[in-house]
């Protein structure tokens, strides 16, 4: 049986708020959901979290929720239609005062009063991630009058950049700071820190979430270019790096992104964080109910690159085909994961561990790397084991068995892992017998697999591993271990 090891992370949105298309988008195969706050109301928001909660128990899956904070990115208001459809030549108005009517096809109003002071004519405003773009012809009072360059279709609450960037707010927006608790009690697994500048950005979204009482891990979306020059110093920051390609794209412009997409994933690899690339992946699937051959070798390269996960927005959020899409990505990356090399790279063994489980994480790796084992078995109760395990580039599934569901959620996003609810709060050689015997009936493993295993003798303990075995396994499993060789 072929595991994917690359992730799926979904967003969630109109088009799945049913509970039987969010039962379909996790039987297919998404990992983690996420919950983009620029969109719907904070009841809606709330309502997709618990029915998270709750599907995925029905269905006995382990998956994990991301929350994407709005961050300071200027959007437009809404439409009395929900959209208008523009044609180049229209003349479209910006109104940047408190009082801008509901938006119509002559114009809209937007979140940032400050644009009309912040734009000159001439400048080139990218809407839509560049979908819709337009000039700037003049400004009168608190009012930018454009003219459409590139038309389209063009919906309620789309982002605004302009051209060469700049334009976003800094720091942590006002309403971010109001999210954060909001986001804490919904007891979300991941933060995504939107337009993050530094680390300083980061360690102030962290310090709001600890204070709120979570402890979500962080990930910084790279989608400015400030972000790109600190781009170090967030990756020391942050638990993750999500390479937003929409914004950064429109930034940056088109060229610089592939390279910069490779750089962002090695960068962000060679440090141990956990990556995800993000943003049209599938877009033609939006509408189309097969992707377009572009499309699946963009998800594939992000497989050979090692991204932890690929991410679909708009393809799920208000998608035609929300479980057919899932189910695409799916079988693209299971295809490119069998070309997938594993990796141990020299450097590696250069390095000095600072922490035992990490010890012990490597040793693990460099063994599954030099002999042929099944599969590797974690027992780990933080899950910052699977996480290191996880690190190494290899084709060998890990098994993360965690008596805890948060440890089990946050898992969920890591390459390779598959996390598998086990209470092992007694003995840890009971604990590992009856975990590997459990492995075996579901399937899993098999007798006479060699698996590797890592373990802390004091369970209950989190970061406690320090123990590694490589072990064949007897019928039945571990409890019935034999030598395979004879010994005279
Ligand atoms: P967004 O971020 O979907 O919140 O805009 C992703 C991106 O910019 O690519
Ligand atoms: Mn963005």
């Amino acid at each position: 049986m072929q595991i994917r090891r690359t992730k799926i992370i979904a967003t969630l949105g109109p088009a799945t708020d049913s509970p039987d298309v969010l039962a379909a988008l996790i039987k297919a195969g998404a990992d983690v959901l996420r919950i983009n706050l620029s969109h719907g109301t904070h009841e809606e928001q709330a309502a997709r979290a618990k029915q998270v909660r709750e599907v995925a128990r029905s269905l006995q899956k382990e998956v994990a929720i991301l929350a994407d904070l709005r961050g300071p990115k200027i959007r437009l208001e809404r439409f009395s239609e929900g959209s208008v459809t523009l044609a180049s030549g229209d003349v479209f108005t910006l109104d940047t005062s408190d009082k801008a009517p509901p938006g119509s096809q002559s114009g809209i109003g937007v979140t940032y009063k400050g644009l009309a002071d912040d734009v000159s004519p001439s400048d080139l405003l990218l809407l839509d991630d560049g979908l819709v773009t337009m000039r700037v012809v003049e400004i009168k009072g608190r009012k930018i009058v454009c003219k459409v360059e590139a038309g389209g279709l063009l919906g309620d609450r789309k982002g605004i950049n302009l051209q060469g960037g700049g334009l976003s707010l800094p720091g942590i927006a006002t309403h971010d700071i109001e999210d954060i608790p909001r986001v804490a009690a919904m007891g979300v697994d991941f933060l995504a820190v939107s337009f993050p500048r530094n680390a300083d950005d980061m360690n102030e979204a962290r310090r709001l979430l600890r204070k709120a009482g979570s402890h979500a891990r962080l990930v910084a979306k790279i989608e400015r270019t400030e972000a790109i020059t600190n781009l170090e110093e967030i990756i020391a920051a942050s638990d993750a790096i999500l390479i937003a390609r929409g914004d950064l794209g429109v930034e940056i412009g088109d060229a610089a992104l592939p390279g910069l997409q490779k750089l962002i994933t090695e960068k962000s690899l060679a440090k141990n964080l956990v990556v995800i690339t993000a943003t049209q992946m599938m877009q033609s699937m939006v509408k189309s109910p097969i992707p377009t051959r572009a499309e699946v070798l963009d998800v594939a390269n992000a497989v050979f690159d090692g991204t932890d996960a690929v991410m679909l927005s708009a393809e799920t959020a208000v998608g035609r085909h929300p479980g057919t899409v899932v189910e695409a990505m799916n079988r693209i990356c299971l295809g490119a994961e069998r070309y997938a090399d594993t990796n141990l790279d020299i450097d590696q063994l250069q390095v000095q561990f600072e922490r035992i489980d990490q010890a012990i994480a490597m040793a693990a790796m460099f063994m599954a790397t030099h002999v042929s084992v099944q599969a590797i078995v974690a027992l780990t109760e933080s899950g910052s084991t699977a996480k290191w395990l996880s690190r190494v580039r290899s084709s060998v599934p890990i098994f993360a068995l965690s008596p805890l569901a948060e440890s089990r959620r946050r898992m969920a996003l890591y390459r390779g892992v598959y996390p598998v609810a086990h209470d092992f709060r007694t003995d840890v050689e009971e604990a590992q017998s009856e975990g590997v015997g459990m492995l075996v009936q579901k399937g899993y493993i098999n007798s006479g697999d060699r698996i590797i295993l890592t373990m802390g003798e004091n369970t209950g303990c989190k970061g406690g591993t320090n123990t590694l075995r490589l072990v064949q396994l007897g019928e039945g499993g571990y409890s019935q271990y034999q030598p395979s060789v004879d010994i005279d």
